[in-house]
């Protein structure tokens, strides 16, 4: 068997006049996340561990902001191009830990609907993949409502 591990992190900011997703979700809220694409921090932060785990650089990398293709474009397309490098290399998911540290909304409400959306996208399971959701104590520009950040780690395994 081989492994591998992999983590991604990202930030976006929150402004208000846009839909706030979050793992392919539709979260309601007064603000959303700025971004080139729709701003999915979570999916972002998903993808850039399945690169880093595949030494396939980072999402910026791949998807660049200068490319017209990308503008507006729902992040879940772009996990999906991901999920193929990742099928291409032969390794499956072993498991993926996820932290969304957003300070409003609350999230704990959304996170079956997250995971299952998640795991539809990846093929994966439900027992494979772990949401967290916390917030950042009120500190710093999380905390202060002006962005949602996320952490994400994942583990893949090939052959046996
Ligand atoms: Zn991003």
């Amino acid at each position: 068997m081989q492994y591998k591990v992999g983590i991604g992190y990202d930030i976006h900011r929150l402004i208000e006049g846009r839909p706030l997703f979050l793992g392919a979700v539709k979260i309601p809220y007064i603000k959303g996340l700025l971004g080139y694409s729709d701003g999915d921090v979570l999916i972002h932060a998903l993808c850039d561990a399945l690169l880093g785990a595949l030494a396939l650089g980072d999402i910026g990398e791949l998807f660049p902001d200068t490319d017209p293709e990308y503008r507006g474009i729902a992040s879940s397309r772009l996990l999906g191009i991901v999920k193929e490098l990742l099928d291409k290399s032969g390794y499956k998911i072993n498991n993926l830990d996820v932290i969304i540290i957003a300070q409003e909304p609350t999230l704990a409400p959304f996170k079956k609907q997250i995971k299952e959306k998640l795991c539809a996208l990846l093929g994966i399971e439900q027992d494979v993949l772990n949401i967290k959701a916390k917030t950042n104590e009120g500190l710093g520009a999380v905390g202060h409502l002006e962005a949602i950040a996320c952490y994400a780690m994942v583990s893949l395994a090939k052959g046996g």
